[in-house]
C-alpha cells in the first residue's frame, strides 16, 4: 500500500463536508478577478487546517503553505473562477447568481468550466496532507488563483509578489476536469495543451451613402477580403500536419442597408504548440490585414489588439515520468496518455516565471457506460457537453474523488515518506 492510498482511505470521511462545499461553490460561481466569496471560504479552510495563508495575492489569489520538515516543495494550483453563462444543467444546486461583467452589463454566471471541483479537489488533497503529517515530509503549497478564464489571473499572481511569499517550489501541478469518463486521469509529456491568442482587429473604410459606393471606402468588403485570406493561412503557409487554429469568432460592421460604414471589427483567436507557429501565425495575420488594407486604399492603418494570452502548457518529461507512474500504480489502466488538446491554460505561467517544471494533467467527470457507448458510436460530441457549455456538469461524487485522488497521489509522489 503506498503513502497514498493510505491517505485516501480516509477519503470517505471528508467526502461529506467537501460535497457540501462544492455545491456552495457551484451556486454562488463569481466572475474572473471577483472570486471574493470564494477565496474566502478557501483561505478560512486553509487556516483551520494549519495552513501559513496568504491571501489578496494578485487581486483574489491566495496560497496555503504547509511546513512539513526536509524535503521538496510541491505547489499545486486550482483555479476559481466561473463564466458568463445562464446555467441549464437542472440540477438542484445549479446557479442562478447574476453579477456585472466588466462591460457594466448583467449576465448569468456559471460555473460552465468546473474550477468549482478544482478548488474542492485540491481543498481536499490539502486535508488529507495536513491530517496525515508523519506519512511525508517537504513542504506542500496549495496555490488557489483568480481568473483563469481571462488567461491573466496566473501572471497577476506573479506580479503581485507571489515569489516573496512562497518558497520555491521544486515542481508544480495543476489538473482540470473534462470530458472525459469519471474513473479516468490523462496526461503527456511535452505540449499537452495550446497557446492561444485573441485579437481585436478595427479595419478603417470611409463612410458613404449605399447607393454611392465610389464616394467611401467600403470596409465591409475589406473585412470579408481579409477573412477569405486568413483562412488560407493555416492551409496553405504552415506545413501540412502542423498543428494552428486561426477562427474569426466575430464580424461586426454597419446597422443598415443603405449606409456603408465607417469601420470592420474582427475578433480573431489563434491556437498553436509552440513558440514559433505562435509567431507565424501572428505575423501571418498582421501581414494579410496590413496589405488587404493598403489594397481597398484604407485611409488608416488597421489597430491591432491583443487581448487574453494563454501560453502553451508544456509538460516537462521528468515530472510527467514520475507522476504517471504513481498514476498508474493508482489508477491502473483508467490512468492514460493524453491526446493534446487545443484547448488552453494559463497554469504554467506560474511555474515558468518561477522556473520551475511542471505537470498538467485533465480528468474526467462524465459516467464511463455513457461516455464509451456514446464513443462507440460516433455521438460524443452530443452526449457529453463540452467545457464552457450552459449543460456542463461533471457527476459530482465520482467526479470529485477521482479528482481528490488525483491530486493527492501527484502531490505525494514527491513528498511522501514510505514506511
Ligand atoms: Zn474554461
Ligand atoms: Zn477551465
Amino acid at each position: 500500500m503506498t503513502v497514498a492510498d493510505e491517505l485516501l482511505a480516509n477519503l470517505d470521511k471528508i467526502v461529506p463536508w467537501h460535497l457540501d462545499l462544492y455545491q456552495d461553490l457551484h451556486r454562488n460561481p463569481e466572475l474572473s478577478f471577483h472570486e471574493v466569496r470564494t477565496a474566502g471560504l478557501v483561505g478560512d479552510r486553509l487556516a483551520d487546517l494549519g495552513y501559513e495563508v496568504h491571501t489578496g495575492i494578485g487581486g483574489t489569489g491566495l496560497v496555503g503553505i504547509l511546513r512539513n520538515g526536509e524535503g521538496p516543495t510541491v505547489l499545486a494550483r486550482a483555479d476559481m473562477d466561473a463564466l458568463p453563462v445562464r446555467e441549464a444543467t437542472g440540477l438542484p444546486y445549479a446557479s442562478t447568481a447574476v453579477a456585472t461583467d466588466p462591460g457594466g452589463r448583467e449576465t448569468p454566471v456559471m460555473h460552465a468550466c468546473g474550477h468549482d471541483m478544482h478548488v474542492t479537489c485540491l481543498l481536499a488533497a490539502a486535508e488529507l496532507l495536513a491530517e496525515h503529517r508523519p506519512r511525508w515530509s517537504g513542504t506542500f503549497i496549495a496555490l488557489f488563483q483568480p481568473a483563469e478564464e481571462l488567461g491573466t489571473g496566473a501572471r497577476a499572481m506573479v506580479d503581485g509578489g507571489l515569489a516573496d511569499v512562497i518558497p520555491k517550489p521544486d515542481v508544480a501541478l495543476g489538473q482540470h476536469v473534462m470530458g472525459l469518463p469519471y474513473d479516468t486521469v490523462a496526461s503527456r509529456p511535452g505540449a499537452a495543451l495550446s497557446a492561444a491568442d485573441s485579437i481585436r482587429i478595427t479595419l478603417h473604410g470611409r463612410g458613404t451613402h449605399g447607393s454611392m459606393p465610389h464616394y467611401g471606402i467600403d470596409p465591409i468588403l475589406l473585412g470579408s477580403a481579409v477573412v477569405m485570406r486568413l483562412n488560407a493561412i493555416v492551409s496553405r503557409e504552415l506545413p501540412p500536419g502542423h498543428f494552428g487554429v486561426v477562427t474569426v469568432g466575430s464580424f461586426q460592421a454597419g446597422s443598415k442597408s443603405n449606409v456603408i460604414p465607417e469601420t470592420t471589427t474582427l475578433l480573431l483567436n489563434l491556437r498553436s504548440y509552440d513558440d514559433r507557429t505562435r509567431r507565424q501565425l501572428r505575423d501571418a495575420v498582421e501581414r494579410i490585414v496590413t496589405a488587404e488594407c493598403e489594397a481597398s486604399d484604407s485611409p488608416a492603418p488597421p489597430d491591432f489588439e491583443y487581448t487574453d494570452p494563454f501560453p502553451v502548457t508544456r509538460n516537462s518529461p521528468d515530472v510527467y515520468e514520475k507522476v504517471s507512474a504513481a498514476f498508474t500504480e493508482h489508477f491502473g489502466d483508467k490512468a492514460v496518455l493524453m491526446e493534446p488538446s487545443t484547448g488552453s491554460e494559463d497554469f504554467s505561467d506560474v511555474p515558468s516565471a518561477l522556473g520551475v517544471p511542471y505537470l498538467f494533467w485533465i480528468w474526467g467527470g462524465f459516467d464511463p457506460d455513457t461516455y464509451h457507448r456514446a464513443e462507440a458510436d460516433g455521438t460524443l460530441s452530443k452526449v457529453i457537453p463540452g467545457n464552457h457549455a450552459s449543460t456542463f456538469a461533471p457527476v459530482m461524487e465520482p467526479t470529485f474523488r477521482t479528482g481528490a485522488a488525483a491530486m493527492t497521489v501527484a502531490v505525494l509522489s514527491y513528498l511522501s515518506r514510505p514506511a
